[in-house]
């Protein structure tokens, strides 16, 4: 029994702000990883042996070149590394901080067969990117006006790739972003101390900047914007819309303070200058096993909280999050606690007090079932981890004909939906991986489909015109 469950039924509830100095809070929340220095860039683009049909630029869903960049910063020519780059990933700043190397590109460096240690591409790309926004040297300009106009409806990952990706096609691009500000979860989700500072907006600025790209904030669809009317007012609609819901935990809730999404937490603490001031538990619970529980976990131990346990209903080889992120919860003082999901919650005057939790385990048809044994854990705070949900009702007026009978929007291989002149991309698509650089991908490919789908209209009406 560890010290949490001990305590379940004797300890009132505490969360409270300030539990750090500022120092802490702005090493904690810091630059995880320090870029490296053009000695150490130069050092490690001399380890890439610049592969014939690299295995690793296979592996990179958005597929930049990574020999070459890598081989343009080996020979001092960083703005055309840059160039590598953002031509395939226009968010390659961001990517370099977020992408799971490890299961991507790194993953597959044949340098893991000698030396068990792969090319830091990840880090490279980052030295490249960041040598050019700090340079402000725009690489990529508009192309001529074709006179169509698409609207994108998100400004996300997705939808910001396909908007620069079409206003450099020449089309003239509208985005609607229900929230204040773009770059979807790069800005309101990732962990603060992956895109620590202002990279995250820098790189939206920087996409901007080739222009033809007008921005309509605080515009929901569903709310202020109908698809119905999008379809009718634009030649082409991009939907980027990702995911907006929280899963249930499935469990009889009533209401009381202390429990938490996970999601909406953490886009207050990207959001919130002062850190000292954002409530935290002395005791968390965190239900889940991907990459938001890792995130919302660790943040929550480096905002002070004592005591974080995660717990995951299957086994560590199940888990959504890597190994590589699994470790860096636990080095970050998370306990995990696998073979486990929660029953009830218990609580005090209206105020979360605790878990109770029960054992799991597969039975002989390899499903999950309960093994009738439980724990409880204390918890002033408990966060829903648990995946997130397309929000249908945002496409009410089309849902006969747009198909999302997966849970998620229903795209081909050039991201076309059922609903003719409606393109979707990123994780509110189905079959996605929920990555950032499968967004960015998703929106790019989506790009030249609308592109072409576009100028067949353009040719095909001059010829009956
Ligand atoms: C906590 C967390 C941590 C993550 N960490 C990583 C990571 O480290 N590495 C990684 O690769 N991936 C990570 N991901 C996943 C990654 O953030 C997503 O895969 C990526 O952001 C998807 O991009 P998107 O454009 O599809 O959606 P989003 O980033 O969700 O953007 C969608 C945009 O659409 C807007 N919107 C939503 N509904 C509407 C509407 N009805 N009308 C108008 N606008 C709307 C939203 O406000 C948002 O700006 C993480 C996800 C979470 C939740
Ligand atoms: S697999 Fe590794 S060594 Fe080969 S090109 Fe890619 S980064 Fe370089």
């Amino acid at each position: 029994m560890g010290d949490g469950e001990r305590s379940a039924q004797a300890a009132a509830v505490d969360i409270s702000v300030g539990r750090l100095s500022p120092d802490e809070y702005s090493r904690n929340f810091g630059d995880a990883h320090p870029r490296l220095t053009p000695h150490q860039a130069l050092v490690e683009s001399d380890r890439c042996y610049f592969c014939h049909d690299a295995p690793c630029v296979h592996a990179c869903p958005t597929g930049i070149d990574i020999p070459s960049f890598i081989r343009k910063i080996a020979s001092g020519n960083i703005k055309g590394s840059a160039h590598d780059i953002l031509g395939e990933n226009i968010m390659g700043a961001v990517c370099a901080r977020v992408c799971p190397t490890e299961v991507l590109c790194e993953g597959r460096c044949v340098r893991n067969l000698q030396e068990h240690k792969p090319v830091a591409i990840g880090a490279l790309q980052r030295y490249a990117t960041d040598w050019l926004f700090e340079r402000d040297i725009q690489l990529f300009a508009r192309g001529p006006g074709s006179g169509r106009r698409v609207a994108v409806v998100g400004g996300g990952p997705a939808g910001l790739s396909c908007a620069h990706r079409l206003a450099v096609l020449g089309h003239a691009v509208t985005v609607f972003e229900a929230r204040g500000k773009l770059g979807g979860l790069n800005e309101y989700g990732v962990a603060a101390y992956k895109v620590a500072g202002e990279v995250a907006q820098r790189e939206v600025r920087y996409l901007l900047e080739v222009g033809g790209i007008d921005v309509k904030l605080g515009q929901r669809l569903g709310h202020e914007l109908s698809l119905t009317r999008l379809r009718a007012e634009f030649d082409a609609v991009f939907l980027g819309t990702g995911l907006g819901a929280v899963n249930d935990l499935g469990i009889d809730t009533r209401p009381m303070s202390g429990v938490h999404d996970a999601i909406d937490y953490i886009a207050t603490l990207r959001q919130t200058r002062d850190l000292g001031s954002l409530p935290v538990g002395r005791r968390v619970v965190v239900i889940g096993g991907g990459m938001t529980a890792i995130d919302i976990a660790t943040q929550t131990r480096r905002l002070g909280a004592e005591d974080v346990t995660m717990v995951y209903r299957r086994g560590p080889e199940h888990m959504g999050a890597s190994a590589k992120e699994q470790a860096w919860a636990q080095t970050n003082g998370v306990r995990i606690k696998h073979w486990a999901r929660p029953v009830r919650l218990l609580a005090r005057d209206n105020a979360l007090a605790s878990v109770e939790l029960e054992y799991t385990r597969l039975d002989d048809q390899g499903r999950l079932i309960g093994t009738g044994e439980r724990f409880t854990l204390a918890a002033d705070m408990l966060f829903k981890a648990i995946g997130q949900v397309l929000v249908r009702s945002a496409f009410e007026d089309a849902l006969e004909l747009l198909d999302t009978g997966t849970g998620r929007i229903a795209v081909d291989a050039e991201r076309r939906t059922s609903l003719a002149g409606v393109w979707a991309g990123g994780d509110c698509v189905a079959g996605g991986k929920d990555l950032t650089v499968v967004a960015v991908e998703d929106g790019k490919v989506a790009a030249h489909s609308i592109d072409r789908f576009l100028r067949i209209a353009q040719a095909v009406g001059a010829q009956h015109g």
